[in-house]
């Protein structure tokens, strides 16, 4: 279940740490794309700008994992993902999107966050199922990971040509598809059903389509270049 905080982000119920910080911005903090908005998030979350990390998106697979202090360029990469080794190591990871997915993964067992970003493209190649084959290399157990898939194109506005409805059937099942339109996030879970993720460790509002709700959240395909921005999901150790 999602949650508006007082500070205007959606957060999942799923996070019940205190020591694990998370949410999705919508559009009265700005286009994330923009760092002085970014800076404006993490200061008034207390945390210095420094610590948040963000990929350069390409609809690409490719994930980065993140090493504490280490200069990072984050070039051509959509997932991002770290492990706690140290009590004071604070590292804040964000994801854009605007109609995409964007996704949170956690595992407080093994102290290890993720977020990435995934169009259809994305969804396509499996985004979910690479980031959680990461986790799993780094440490986790499939069923200590939980997955936050945050407000995106929903199946109510997704309209796609024949073709991919076709493909989307095939490889993530016929409720990943209506006649006209693609449901990704039934795509993600397909994904991380497969790679046994409890249902239960899986949070999502269906509700929250970003084409149908555009006037608090930036929507790709209905916004002109002059008003397009990207929102922001992120977690962190704090
Ligand atoms: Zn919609």
């Amino acid at each position: 279940m999602f949650k508006k905080s007082s500070s205007g982000l959606y957060q999942s119920t799923l996070i019940q740490s205190p020591s694990i910080i998370h949410g999705i911005t919508t559009r009265e903090h700005g286009n994330m794309q923009d760092e002085t908005n970014r800076d404006a998030l993490m200061q008034s979350l207390g945390i210095s700008s420094d610590r948040l990390y963000v990929g350069k998106q390409i609809h690409s697979t490719n994930i980065q994992i993140i090493t504490f202090g280490d200069e990072y360029a984050g070039a051509n990469t959509d997932g991002l993902l770290y492990k706690k080794e140290d009590e004071h190591e604070c590292v804040v990871l964000g994801a854009f999107a605007a109609d995409c997915v964007p996704m949170l993964f956690f595992d407080e067992k093994q102290q290890i966050i993720g977020a990435a970003h995934a169009g259809w493209t994305g969804v396509w190649h499996h985004m979910a199922k690479r980031m959680i084959e990461r986790m799993i290399e780094m440490g986790s157990s499939a069923h200590d990971i939980h997955i936050i898939i945050g407000p995106h194109i929903g199946k109510c506005c997704y309209t796609v040509d024949d073709a991919r409805i076709k493909k989307f059937s095939i490889a993530f099942g016929p409720s990943s598809v209506t006649e006209k339109t693609l449901n990704l996030s039934v795509a993600i879970r397909t994904d991380a059903r497969r790679m046994g993720i409890l249902e239960e460790h899986i949070d999502e509002n269906e509700a929250l389509c970003t084409s149908c709700n555009d006037s608090e959240f930036y929507s790709y395909r209905k916004l002109t270049k002059e008003t397009f921005g990207e929102m922001m999901a992120f977690i962190g150790f704090k």
